[in-house]
This record gives C-alpha cells, sequence and structure tokens, in this order.
C-alpha cells in the first residue's frame, strides 16, 4: 500500500505538486484529475502562441512526472463524473491546482457592448481553448485598446500587431490567424491607471515591442520620470529602472516602416465605454498617482476604439463544498493547506501572479503538509477506485498515451513554420481518438 494523493488541474502547478509528492513521498500514487482532454493548463491555454520556447516546459514537465506512479485522467470533470466529496473518500490527499480562469470583471458603463471582451475569453479564444472557441471577436476595426500594464495585456498588443510572417510560425488556430492577419487593426493603446515605474510588464516581455518588424512603441517622453518613482524594495527597484530604460530606448526607434502603432497610455483609466451596441470609443480619466494608488483628476479624454481588451487580472471561481475568499479570488489556506485532505497549489491558492516557475514553491509546501498529514500509508482505494466509479457511471477518462497521440496527430498536421495544429473542439479530440483506435 501506498498514500493516495488526486490533484485536480493539469496546469504547471499541478504537475509541479505531482513532481514534489514524488520526491517528498517516495512510492505515492498520483492521479491528475483534468476537465480537458489536453494537459498542461496556462502552458497551452495561457502562455502565448508566439512564445513556443516558453511552451517546451510542457516536455520537461511530463517526462519527470508521468510514469508508472502517477497517471493522467483527462475529461474528468469534478463536479459532472463524480464530486469532490466523493474523490475526497478514495484518496488520502486532494490538491486542488485549478487556477484562476475567469477575468477579474470590467465595471464601468458600457463594458457589455459588442466588442469589449475579458482576457480570459479574448486569450482563450486566440489559443484554441474549447471554452472560448465561439467568441469570434470581431478584429475587423481600425483600434483597440487593451487595458492593464500587465503581461497579458502586452501579449494581446503584441499578437495584434504582429506581422502575418510572424504570426505564421505560432500555433495559433487557423480561425485566429486568419482573423489577425485579415483585421485592419493599426493602432494598439496599452492604458495603464499608474505610471510607467508601476506598470507590471517583465523587461523581456517588454523589450519584445521593441522588436516587432511592422509595429513600432508609441510614448510621450514626458511621462517617462528620470528614475522610478516610489518606495520600492531594491530587487524590484533595478526590474522597474530596467523596464523604464526600456521604454526610453523606444523612443529612439525609427517608425520608418512600421505601419502599426502601439501606444502606451500612462496615467489613466477608464470611465465608460462608447457606442451605441457596439464600442466606438473608450473615454478615461487623468490620474495621479497618490502613495501608490491611481486618483482621478477629473480631466477625460476618448480613445477611438472598436475593440477593447480588459487585461486586469484573473480570479478563482468558488468550488461547491470548499472555503472561498470572495474578496481575493482565492481559496483560504494555510501555506497550501485547506484542512486535512485537502490543499491548493498555484492561482487558486495565492492568486494570480508570477510566472510559470512560481508555482514550484506551492508544490513542494503541499508536498510537505501531506507527508506530516499522512506520514504512513493508508487503506483508501485511490486508482483503482476511481477507475471503478467512472467505470460504473459509463465515464472514459483520456490517458496520458491518448494524449500523447491528440499531440502527435496536431504535430503532424501542422503547416510549417506553424509548430502544431491544436485540437480545438473536445468532440473532435474524442472522435479522433476513437477512430484512430481501430
Ligand atoms: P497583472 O500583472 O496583475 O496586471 C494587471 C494590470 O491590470 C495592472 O496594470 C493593474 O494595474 C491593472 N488593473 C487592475 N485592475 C484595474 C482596474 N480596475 N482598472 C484599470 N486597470 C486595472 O496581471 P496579468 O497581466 O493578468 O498577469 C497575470 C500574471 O501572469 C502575472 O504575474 C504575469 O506576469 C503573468 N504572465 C506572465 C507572462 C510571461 O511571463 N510572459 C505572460 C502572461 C502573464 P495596477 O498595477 O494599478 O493594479
Amino acid at each position: 500500500m501506498a498514500q493516495k494523493a488526486a490533484i485536480i488541474g493539469s496546469g504547471p502547478a499541478g504537475f509541479y505538486a505531482a513532481d514534489a509528492l514524488q520526491v517528498t513521498i517516495p512510492g505515492i500514487e498520483i492521479d491528475i484529475i483534468e476537465r480537458l482532454p489536453t494537459p498542461f493548463g496556462l502552458i497551452r491555454g495561457g502562455v502565448a502562441p508566439d512564445h513556443q520556447t516558453t511552451k517546451k516546459v510542457a516536455h520537461k514537465l511530463e517526462k519527470t512526472v508521468i510514469n508508472s506512479n502517477t497517471a493522467y485522467f483527462g475529461n474528468i470533470e469534478i463536479g459532472r463524473d463524480l464530486t469532490l466529496a466523493e474523490l475526497r473518500n478514495l484518496y488520502d490527499a486532494v490538491v486542488l491546482a485549478v487556477g484562476a480562469p475567469s477575468d477579474r470583471k470590467l465595471t464601468i458603463p458600457g463594458a457589455d457592448k459588442i466588442g469589449v471582451h475579458g482576457s480570459a475569453a479574448f486569450v482563450g479564444w486566440y489559443n484554441g481553448h474549447p471554452d472560448f472557441v465561439e467568441l469570434q471577436p470581431d478584429l475587423n476595426v481600425d483600434a483597440a485598446v487593451v487595458i492593464g500594464h500587465g503581461n497579458v495585456a502586452i501579449d494581446v498588443a503584441r499578437l495584434l500587431t504582429r506581422s502575418a510572417a510572424g504570426r505564421a510560425r505560432t500555433d495559433l488556430p487557423d480561425y485566429a490567424r486568419a482573423a489577425m492577419d485579415a483585421s485592419p487593426i493599426s493602432q494598439v493603446t496599452l492604458l495603464g491607471r499608474r505610471g510607467p515605474s508601476d506598470a507590471k510588464f517583465t523587461n523581456v516581455e517588454l523589450r519584445e515591442m521593441g522588436e516587432l518588424s511592422e509595429c513600432v512603441p508609441v510614448l510621450r517622453a514626458e511621462q517617462l520620470p528620470e528614475t522610478a518613482e516610489g518606495e520600492f524594495m531594491e530587487r524590484d527597484r533595478r526590474l522597474r529602472e530596467r523596464n523604464l530604460a526600456t521604454l526610453k530606448s523606444f523612443l529612439d526607434i525609427d517608425p520608418a516602416g512600421r505601419k502599426k502603432r502601439v501606444a502606451f497610455e500612462f496615467f489613466a483609466r477608464p470611465l465608460e465605454v462608447l457606442g451605441g451596441e457596439r464600442a466606438e470609443a473608450l473615454r478615461c480619466e487623468r490620474t495621479r498617482v497618490v502613495e501608490g494608488r491611481a486618483e482621478g483628476t477629473g480631466e477625460t479624454f476618448d480613445i477611438p476604439c472598436g475593440l477593447v481588451v480588459s487585461a486586469i487580472g484573473y480570479r478563482a471561481e468558488p468550488i461547491p463544498g470548499v472555503p472561498y475568499d470572495a474578496q481575493q479570488g482565492i481559496v483560504p489556506n494555510d501555506r497550501g493547506r485547506i484542512e486535512k485532505g485537502l490543499y491548493a497549489v498555484g492561482w487558486i491558492k495565492r492568486g494570480p501572479t508570477g510566472v510559470i516557475s512560481s508555482s514550484r514553491p506551492d508544490g513542494v509546501e503541499a508536498a510537505e503538509h501531506i507527508a506530516a498529514d499522512f506520514p504512513e500509508p493508508g487503506n483508501k482505494p485511490g486508482r483503482a477506485g476511481l477507475s471503478r466509479l467512472l467505470a460504473e457511471r459509463g465515464v472514459k477518462p483520456v490517458s496520458f498515451d491518448d494524449w500523447k497521440r491528440l499531440e502527435a496527430e496536431e504535430v503532424s498536421t501542422a503547416r510549417p513554420p506553424s509548430p502544431r495544429r491544436k485540437f480545438t473542439d473536445v468532440a473532435a479530440m474524442m472522435k479522433f481518438l476513437e477512430e484512430s483506435k481501430r
């Protein structure tokens, strides 16, 4: 007998948790349970399609994690196929690694107009996430505003302004690539409510904005301070100074031959989406930063745009039977422990911050709690019990081998230089798996 753990969610946090559990409790039986047939969460559905190097971490994770002790159960949804209470009866420990899949809502008047999208949906759409394929945003507009000065905002702005040749090297699904290539968008405004020193871009991502062949970043020199403004820890200050230097370097880029613009608009907050049924402009208010917070000055201005993407952060959804902190959009926990037998890692544990590897320490912490809570193997049925329950209900999970067959198909049908042609529809994935078995 061995300890038994189920991890709900197969994004980086789930894989890191499995990896840490294997190291901390040798021999532990782990099942990773995923709602979609395809694994890897944000690596597949969130990381930008033109950041293929970042996506390679998936291969590293699968090599270290998937083995005879750790299995993958894809296309199994908690709440649809079995309940959390049933899962907890089957395993000693259940680890929630379900992320923060919903948008922090834009609550200004007009936010429900056609042409206004949250980044979760917009990013999901261009990443071929089955939940968002139907979004079909209208890109037949001249100008877009992306609200937020974080990496998601910059991803959206970059993909909208990348050249068609650049997009051909991505794994954008055909529909998204076609819509972007046909789009006349030549002006994207990146709107931040605070100043250049407060922007949350990481420097590599920011620098990329200056390296696009058809797009020039546009800034107003008077908005760029001499040095980073505000009280920061030393490391934080260095990062902000680096961003400031990058923003200043954009002023020297020769716009000749670059027909698109990404305008960095600082000290401006959204007030209202203007227009009839469709978005036609974003009314903004000029701000000043007082003790780190944006305060309105009363001065307003309008930015004409037919597309508004709000990239102002994400939030976790409440899970039936699990406490929820609606203020922070997370599950309340003590360093990853919710209660004996129930743990949280990644964005549902600590909110939507950090890069992929930031979830690694969460896995280690959860594994240490589980080792302390379950020092000895128990008598929970684990995988055998789960397989029995699913079979009784006529639910057929997608195995990791099945996923590898889907992946091989995606890679073999790609049109170079694109690295893969994603399945974007669950029914099509299941049909392929069924037919390719015959
Ligand atoms: P983020 O980094 O937290 O940025 C959110 C932005 O939205 C901030 O500029 C924030 O301004 C602004 N904002 C929040 N509420 C607002 C409101 N009501 N009105 C106007 N602006 C508002 O979040 P994110 O971009 O969604 O990224 C999530 C995490 O994923 C981050 O840790 C990010 O680094 C990571 N990520 C990394 C990569 C990469 O490494 N390439 C790519 C994508 C995402 P304030 O600062 O004033 O609150």
